[in-house]
């Protein structure tokens, strides 16, 4: 099975990229959805989250206040590396989990959702990587749409990341997304129908249009 991990910078448009492929019928592993299924109430990271910071974490129901998480290891350099080297394994296992269920099912290719793929240094256990890039003014004006934020705000977010520059020296295809959103999906789909055809699988939802015109 071949393994795809697929990364972005900050509002490159790795998400929309993510739909598109989920669209084009790829399985898809969201690393974001399987760190935030691991923090819900009773999951292993919500507990280990309760026993570090205490209850102070928590909203009146019991589950995890995410905001007030976010802002305490955003203000705290040594709690977000304690974060990291807690969640970061845990992350890990739960799609490794997904992947071997996806090889059991006889899928010829998987793509996985990584935002801090370079950064984790996770590129090194899969077969290939792509990149959703714009260059850094386009991230800023999309960042700024997409959030609201002003400028400097959008700014410092993008500062705080790896720079897309650099993730495009160790990506193994660099998918720009400078133009519209129809460009980027027919990228994808030829990127997607090209591995399809590669690795031997037959993309149902392809057969099924080609027999129709048959
Ligand atoms: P990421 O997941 O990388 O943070 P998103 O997929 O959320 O980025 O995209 C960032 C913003 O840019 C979103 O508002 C999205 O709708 C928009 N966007 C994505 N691709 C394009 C495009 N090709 N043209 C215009 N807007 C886009």
């Amino acid at each position: 099975m071949k393994r795809i991990g697929l990364t972005g910078g900050i509002a490159s448009g790795k998400s929309t990229a993510s739909s598109i492929l989920r669209e084009l019928g790829a399985v898809i592993i969201d690393a974001d959805a399987v760190a935030h299924e691991l923090a819900e109430k009773g999951q292993p990271l919500y507990e280990a989250y309760v026993r570090h910071f205490g209850c102070g974490i928590l909203r009146p129901d019991g589950s995890l206040d995410r905001r007030c998480l976010g802002q305490l290891v955003f203000t705290q350099a040594e709690e977000k590396a304690w974060l990291d080297q807690t969640s970061h394994p845990l992350i890990r296992a739960a799609m490794k989990k997904e992947l071997a269920e996806a090889e059991a099912k006889g899928v010829k290719a998987v793509v996985l959702d990584i935002p801090l793929l370079f950064e984790t240094g996770w590129q090194k256990k899969l077969d290939e990587t792509w990149l959703i890039y714009v260059p850094e003014e386009v991230q800023l004006l999309r960042l700024q749409q997409r959030n609201g934020y002003p400028c400097a705000e959008a700014m410092s977010r993008i500062k705080a990341q790896m720079p897309i520059e650099e993730k495009r020296n160790l990506a193994d295809r660099v998918i720009d997304n400078t133009g519209s959103r129809e460009a980027l999906q027919a990228k994808l789909k030829a990127l997607w129908q090209d591995l399809m055809a590669e690795n031997g699988q037959t993309d149902e939802k392809h057969e099924k249009g080609r027999e129709h015109i048959c």
